[in-house]
């Protein structure tokens, strides 16, 4: 699988060395899109606009779906057909708000808690992640290895730890040094606590105070246009 980082930047992220939270995973002729923030749809766009099977959101705090008004009005003006948006309950009703006052989009959307589907080789599907809203942490498979996706949560969040156990790769936010699990996000330090050991990618970092996270060991600070094989 490869995975190509669009966006690596917290919601709080300012300026556009970091666009909102998404990332792109690839496998064989498919490519699927987990979130899309604001800025991510540029950068998807600047690759040359690759075609897209599915886009799944973890949840739908601003900075993981914004990027997708865009992206549907460049794909009906390619003629292009609907794509799939797999989400937690709610999205439907933003889509049709802005079909309501007269913006010509569209999607295929399946709404679950738990959402999940079967993507060419790949295999995608959640488990509850522990933020300020619902929302949900994404596993994908190519039947050989195993990516987590957290989203936004705060840590220890029983689902995604024990599916990061025989995780390859855990690709998870860490959106602040301190303080911000009040908000239902993880600090740095937690999650070299919890997932010390693993090989894991930090995810939704505000650009602003990038130069704090330091002293990384194993992990690895995500950029946007990052390309990872596992
Ligand atoms: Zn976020
Ligand atoms: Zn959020």
């Amino acid at each position: 699988m490869k995975i190509t980082f669009l966006g690596t930047g917290a919601g709080s992220t300012v300026g556009s060395r970091r666009a909102k939270s998404s990332i792109m995973v690839s496998e064989g002729e498919d490519s699927i899109i987990l979130d899309m923030g604001n800025g991510a749809n540029s950068n998807l766009e600047d690759l040359g606009f690759p075609d897209i099977n599915s886009v799944f959101f973890t949840h739908l705090h601003i900075d993981h779906i914004n990027g997708i008004f865009d992206y549907l009005v460049q794909r009906k003006i390619r003629r292009m057909n609907d794509v799939k948006i797999y989400s937690p309950p709610g999205f439907s009703n933003l889509l049709n708000a802005s079909k309501d006052i007269g913006n010509n989009i569209s999607a295929e959307v399946y709404e679950s808690n738990l959402p999940k589907a079967k993507i060419g080789d790949l295999e995608v599907y959640s488990v509850e992640a522990c933020h300020a809203i619902y929302a949900v942490a994404y596993v994908v498979t190519n039947g050989e290895k195993k990516i987590v996706y957290s989203g936004d949560t705060s840590e220890p969040c029983e689902g995604i730890i024990e599916e990061s156990r025989d995780a390859d790769l855990i690709i998870h936010e860490a959106t602040c040094i301190e303080g911000c699990e009040i908000y239902g996000h993880t600090p740095l330090p937690k999650l070299k606590e919890i997932f010390n050991k693993k090989r894991v990618i930090i995810t939704h970092i505000p650009s602003q105070i990038e130069d704090k996270y330091s002293n990384l060991g194993d992990f690895i600070l995500a950029f946007d246009g990052l390309i990872w094989n596992v």
